[in-house]
């Protein structure tokens, strides 16, 4: 069986990057931006007042100067002139700093009797200007590969760009398989279950950049999955995941299923827990991947394979879950021959990390990973661990 390593790197392997589509700056926020943008201009685009209060020049900054004040600026319209000294302009934040001052004093720090203007109080050391170009000029690149954040499309905007290259979501079918299952809100029989892991799939690829498509539930018949995969195709999915129905018993039909549908299988069980039936494959620029049924399993697989998938579908670089070290609650047995992924909850302390992971492990057990805000590691017949061991994390 292959190592988890290797099952992530085969299932990146299958994925080709999508196309660019152009979008308005309002709708670009959390997709992956496609293409470098520059600016394409100055910002500020002239040297502006961070205050309201008067322009001077430096010559002037002295306390209990007199000024004559001849003009005002005030955001979005100028003084045109040049300062002389002597003289001061009324200014207020955002207006261009006239031509010959250096300096804005605070009206705080100012007396004003007509038309004269007193320096009342001590000179500052702050300019109270904010020079052009002090955020960015216009050799400054927005890089892609990026996922755009609101300070990002914030930023894009005062680079005066309305709208940007991002990459095109990656379409996901999710194909929920297995004579039990049923969709919430149905009327079970006493003998089926609800569909469930499906909806925490869609979740997370929604939440990382895809759209996906919860398509029927393929009954355990060779016929149903053909005909449900067949509408994953007609959909145009660029990805379609199985769920269930993976393993090696009577009733697990979607490794014959992928076969006849004609994809190249990658590889067909890992050496893992939870997950160990996990396939992948593809049929041309489609990826497909099997996961198992059970909702644990389909979940943390989804986190370990899935998402990087859709990740690297978006063009971003850095695609697998991040890891992170914590520091054991409590002791842990010796490890099995496959990587574990325990479901466990850590906390920030004020020094250190730590992490205690769920007695109860069964991969059946939504209540136990929906209080879980961490998977934690054990590596392939990982040493026994004392409280206070160092291990790896991935946060959910
Ligand atoms: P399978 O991989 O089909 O053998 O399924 C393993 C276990 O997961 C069985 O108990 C199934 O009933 C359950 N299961 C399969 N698919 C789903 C699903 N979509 N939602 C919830 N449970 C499922
Ligand atoms: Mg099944």
């Amino acid at each position: 069986m292959i190592t988890v390593d290797q099952a992530q790197a085969l299932c990146l392997d299958l994925v080709t990057p999508m196309g660019v589509e152009t979008v308005e700056l309002s709708q670009a926020a959390t997709r992956v931006l496609a293409q470098d943008v520059r600016a394409r201009r100055d910002q500020p685009p002239f040297s502006a007042s961070a205050m309201d209060g008067y322009a001077i020049a430096e010559a002037d900054a002295v306390q209990g100067r007199q000024l004559d004040l001849i003009g005002e600026a005030a955001a979005g319209h100028g003084w045109d002139g040049t300062l002389q000294p002597g003289q001061t302009v009324r200014i207020f934040t955002g207006a261009p700093v006239p031509e010959g001052a250096q300096r804005v004093v605070i009206q705080e720090n100012t007396t004003a009797d007509g038309p004269r203007i007193t320096l009342s109080e001590p000179i500052s050391d702050n300019l109270n200007i904010r020079p052009q170009g002090a955020d960015f000029t216009t050799d400054f690149t927005l890089q892609a590969p990026r996922r755009l954040t609101a300070p990002d499309v914030a930023l894009l905007a005062a680079m005066n760009t309305p709208e940007v290259a991002v990459s095109r979501a990656p379409k996901v079918a999710l194909i929920s398989t297995g004579d039990e299952l049923l969709m919430p809100g149905g009327d079970p029989s006493p003998d089926q279950i609800i569909a469930s892991n499906v909806f925490a799939l869609h979740a997370m690829l929604t939440g990382a950049g895809a759209i996906p498509n919860i398509l029927p539930i393929a009954p355990d018949t060779p016929e149903a999955l053909d005909e449900v995969l067949s509408q994953a195709e007609d959909w145009g999915a660029d990805i379609v995941v199985t769920i269930g129905g993976a393993s090696v018993g009577d009733h697990d039909l979607v490794a014959p299923a992928l076969d006849r549908f004609g994809v190249t299988r990658s590889f067909h069980k890992i050496a893992m827990r939870p997950g160990k039936p996990l396939m992948a494959g593809a049929k041309g620029d489609v990826a497909f991947l099997g996961l198992p049924g059970n909702p644990v399993s389909a979940v943390v697989c989804g986190h370990l394979f899935l998402l990087p998938m859709v990740r690297r579908a978006l063009g971003l670089t850095d695609v697998l879950p991040r890891a992170v070290t914590a520091r054991l609650k409590a002791a842990l047995s010796k490890g099995g021959p496959r990587a574990h992924y325990m479901r466990a909850r850590f906390e920030e302390g004020a020094d250190s990390r730590t992490v205690k992971a769920f007695d109860k492990q069964d991969s059946s057990m939504l209540t136990v990973l929906s209080d879980a805000n961490c998977l934690l590691l054990r590596p392939i017949d990982d040493a026994p661990k004392a409280a206070g061991d160092a291990v790896t994390i991935l946060p959910l």
